[in-house]
């Protein structure tokens, strides 16, 4: 006979604390500058990739585009790499391919065995768009900032203090979440055991 607890499943809590990822990532996003492109920038661009603003399209699989990705990541193990917010380091993208890549180097990705990857995908003429990438990274020197060196190690430290203070501070909160809900389960009866 089916039992009736095989049948059931709780929907499980959400945790406070299960955003730490997420709250890592804004600390580092957060920080990393954004330079607006000119038009005339735009146009370079995506001369450079072979398309115009006519005729734009993902640049790792072809497919119609979405968004601009970062060709070299801005962030890595939890911290920016020195990699920014600028055109030369955009290339369009459709957003299946800015989920696959993450923060992968974008050569090893495309040839990668990783879900959705534009391999897996047996995505056409992988050789020639591998190429157009390559040229198009190699164009005019992609921006490296040392952020420590340009702010100075104190502004520096107490931003990754900050960080810490606020992980901190939800894992506090997490416990106290904790003890609340257990001590407002004991006002309800003790299921028959
Ligand atoms: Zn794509």
């Amino acid at each position: 006979m089916t039992s009736a607890k095989s049948v059931f499943s709780m929907p499980t809590p959400m945790k406070i604390t299960g955003r730490s990822s997420t709250i890592t990532n804004a600390f580092a996003s957060a920080i990393i500058p954004v330079l607006h492109p000119t038009d005339d920038e735009i146009h370079a661009s995506l001369r450079l990739l072979g398309m115009s603003v006519g005729g734009v399209w993902c640049s790792y699989c072809g497919g119609p585009h979405t968004e601009w990705d970062h060709l070299r990541p801005t962030i890595k193990n939890k911290r920016p790499t020195g990699y920014i917010s600028e055109i030369k380091n955009l290339v369009p993208a459709c957003g299946k391919c800015n989920q696959s890549k993450g923060n992968k180097n974008w050569r090893e990705w495309m040839l990668s065995d990783a879900r959705l990857s534009p391999k897996t995908r047996n995505i056409k003429r992988l050789d020639q768009k591998i190429a157009n990438l390559a040229a198009y990274e190699n164009q005019s020197g992609i921006t490296n900032i040392d952020f420590e060196a340009l702010l100075g190690s104190s502004i520096w430290s107490q931003h990754w203090k900050n960080w810490e203070a606020v992980l901190g501070q939800m894992e506090n909160a997490q416990i106290l979440a904790d003890e609340i809900r257990e001590e407002l389960r004991r006002s309800f009866p003790s299921p028959e055991t």
